[in-house]
């Protein structure tokens, strides 16, 4: 059913290969791929902001020809496919050889957002990246995954900012033809369409697939003529506003999910949830099993048997909670497929803290999983709390929600430069064999000065890039205080403190802003000055996120500061792989215990800039005393004047000293040591091979057990 081969008709024979590696994601995560197409031409290869897809469209028929016939392009071509061929083929990895036969029917994966590149803007945030590191790594490890989510035409938003620090958000409809998608035909050559069961009036989706190394993720799109406008809207863009549209999306997602499985003949051992949101694809598997002769009560044990459920965040809206009257007005119809009636049916989604609130997915989820698990191990400690009422004869910490504390995937967030580094110092397999922490050891053997120098780079590759997005904001709209807010200050030489995040309340942007006074100190130091880059987006409906969003904004307009504070709009995938390479420190201060995880700063630690955080999330894990610091954070009324005191007082006696402190050559020895810890300690621990190895060895591992040796058919 793959149609790229009918693509790009004017690549030969020779070289056709391209085509298949455009559409495989796996090119961006293998700087030697990119690095292909950059040869093949390096103005295309920036026109199209490195989108292959994108590219091999837009380059012409001699182009191609020429680079058929070139020995240099030819040896490289060949090189990168016998590294392609070799990871896409089944055999010998690690799935397989420690965990079990890759053979048997493959474990579903359901989430809502993906954030794979920039080219699919299919996120919103921290979960998206979770999600696409997630199965990045699962093609890594050979674990047999096959993903299901949705194609949001629209996107999440791009993000505009008005002179007066308002945003507008722009939708930004994705270009299918340009992206590294392919539809998915029928066995007629037609689009194939699914019809969501039980439905009615009907809902129509068509699916699109994109190939993430060996990992296939489906994504099912309503945006299709065969629906009505009501129902078009239903993947338009992530998390529609009001509750019978949000209910409607999750109803596509969980059941329409599972129905395309089952069209496209895939069938699964074992599902993962990846937070609430795809919940009702368990009863897909319950219906199925109803139908073969079991009662509910069979039924649902076996299927919870086999299903896992992570919860992503402590912070109440992010559960969503149905009213029955809904539930009731599209459920109706399903519950005689179950074999039980409606009290049954709202039961499984009671929260026994607030049972008459409505339908609550996160206690849906939990009830109809057998393994769950939290993404840190504070945010474990946090959801047992939450959640003990469900388990009301077990204390507090004998409630079984486990943690696996999320990780992000090495290959992707690490600089190739730096990557080229580390191979020099900690050897050539050393990325083959990321999570064995001793590698990491051998990082105290690069010179402080070569360190510093690949860093000092990749800050002026930053700074070069807010230069040109702020030169071609201001050919779009030349308004001056905008584009001098946007970063056009900025001095390599100075301290630079990167934040970057969703701007919604609880990540407390504005925090560093509480005694204007006493950072203006800081910033505007006449020997040890400080900068900080801002860049975020708020959830358009989110009103006191946007108005923090203004007041960070306008904070970087003002001259008060002194030209030392900078927002950069529309932050995405690529802008933040700038950042977490090119800034001196990581800063968080969220409210605790609402960051469940967080993982920019993982990315930022990883290429050597430390961390400065509230002991949140998995820093009250990864921080160790020397790699990076630990703001304190206080409860009460005075929280926010308290935590923000706490990290003027790091900033001024520990990370501006220490950052200034250098030899005659301006390497700054005591800095070095601490982005040297950084690394060490966070590269093997918080990568997405280690959480995926739990993820395997924990709950993928036991849930196979419980299931029949069924195999996939060979292909
Ligand atoms: C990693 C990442 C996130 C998540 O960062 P948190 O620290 O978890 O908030 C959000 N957006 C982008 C673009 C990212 O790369």
């Amino acid at each position: 059913m793959d149609n790229f081969n009918d693509a790009f008709p004017d690549i030969p024979q020779r070289i056709s290969g391209l085509k298949e590696l455009a559409y495989n994601l796996w090119w961006s995560w293998h700087p030697e791929a990119r690095m292909l197409f950059k040869m093949l031409s390096r103005a295309a290869w920036k026109l199209s902001v490195h989108n292959p897809v994108k590219m091999l469209n837009d380059v012409s028929r001699e182009t191609f020809e020429t680079a058929a016939k070139d020995p240099k392009f030819l040896r490289h071509y060949d090189a990168v496919m016998a590294r392609f061929r070799s990871d896409m083929s089944p055999s010998g990895d690690w799935f397989s050889s420690r965990i079990a036969d890759a053979r048997l029917l493959p474990i579903a994966y359901f989430s809502a957002e993906y954030g794979l590149h920039h080219s699919l803007p299919f996120y919103a945030g921290g979960l998206g990246f979770l999600s696409g590191d997630f199965l990045k790594e699962c093609s890594d490890l050979g674990v047999p995954i096959v993903a299901m989510g949705f194609m949001y035409p629209e996107g999440y938003l791009r993000q505009k900012i008005s002179p007066d620090g308002w945003q507008s958000a722009e939708s930004e409809r994705i270009d299918r033809e340009n992206a590294p998608i392919t539809r998915i035909l029928d066995s007629d050559g037609n689009r194939l369409t699914v019809k969501v069961p039980f439905i009615e009036p009907p809902i129509y989706v068509e699916v699109w697939k994109v190939q993430v190394g060996k990992v296939t993720l489906y994504l099912m799109d309503t945006d299709i003529d065969a629906n009505d406008p009501w129902n078009r809207n239903i993947t338009s863009h992530l998390y529609v506003g009001g509750y019978e549209q949000r209910l409607r999306q999750e109803i596509v997602l969980g059941i329409g999910g599972a129905e395309v499985l089952s069209t496209l003949g895939i069938k699964h051992s074992v599902l993962h949830l990846n937070e609430g949101h795809p919940a009702f694809a368990v009863l897909e598997r319950i219906r199925e099993k109803v139908g073969t002769g079991l009662s509910f009560e069979e039924a649902f044990e076996k299927v919870r048997a086999t299903t896992i459920f992570t919860t992503h965040t402590p912070v109440p809206a992010g559960h969503d909670v149905f009213p029955f009257e809904l539930i009731e007005k599209y459920f109706t119809s399903y519950w005689p497929s179950l074999g039980i009636c409606c009290d049954a049916f709202f039961n499984l989604g009671v929260d026994p803290k607030f049972p008459n609130a409505g339908f609550n997915m996160t206690a849906f989820a939990l009830k109809a999983s057998a393994y769950h698990n939290a993404v840190s191990k504070k945010h474990s400690e946090v959801a047992k709390k939450m959640w003990q009422p469900l388990w009301p004869d077990l204390s507090e910490e004998s409630v079984p929600i486990a943690h696996i504390t999320n990780g992000v995937h090495v290959p992707t967030w690490i600089e190739p430069r730096t990557e080229l580094l580390y191979n020099r110092y900690l050897g050539p397999y050393w990325l083959a064999d990321h999570d064995n922490p001793d590698i990491w050891n051998l990082v105290d053997d690069i010179p402080d000065r070569e360190l510093w120098n690949n860093h000092y780079w990749h800050k002026m590759k930053l700074i070069l890039q807010i230069m040109n997005r702020a030169r071609q904001r201001w050919l779009e709209a030349p308004e001056p205080r905008v584009i001098l807010a946007s970063g056009v200050l900025l001095d390599p030489n100075v301290l630079t403190i990167g934040f970057a995040r969703r701007f919604t309340t609880y990540k407390r942007a504005a925090l560093i802003f509480h005694d204007a006074e006493r950072l203006r100190k800081i910033l505007t130091n006449r020997w040890n000055p400080v900068q900080i880059i801002f860049a975020g987006k708020a959830h358009p409906a989110d009103e006191p996120g946007r108005q923090m969003l203004q007041k960070v904004f306008n904070a970087s307009k003002d001259p008060y500061f002194g030209g030392r504070i900078a927002f950069v709009e529309d932050y995405d995938e690529q802008l933040a792989q700038y950042l977490v390479h090119g800034v001196d420190v990581w800063l968080n201060n969220p409210l605790p215990p609402l960051e469940a995880c967080g993982t920019s700063g993982m990315k930022a630690s990883l290429n050597g800039v430390p961390h400065l955080s509230i002991l949140d999330g998995w820093w009250s894990e990864g921080f160790n005393g020397k790699n990076g610091w630990a703001v304190d954070s206080h409860e009460g009324d005075n929280g926010d004047f308290l935590d923000a005191q706490s990290l003027y007082d790091i900033l001024e006696t520990q990370v501006v000293p220490i950052y200034y402190r250098t030899d005659d050559y301006g390497v700054p020895h005591d800095w070095v040591r601490v982005m040297k810890e950084a690394i060490k300690s966070t590269a093997p621990v918080f990568s997405a091979r280690r959480m995926t190895k739990e993820y395997a060895a924990h709950f993928y591992s036991e849930a196979l057990k419980s299931v029949s040796g069924e195999t996939r058919p060979a292909i």
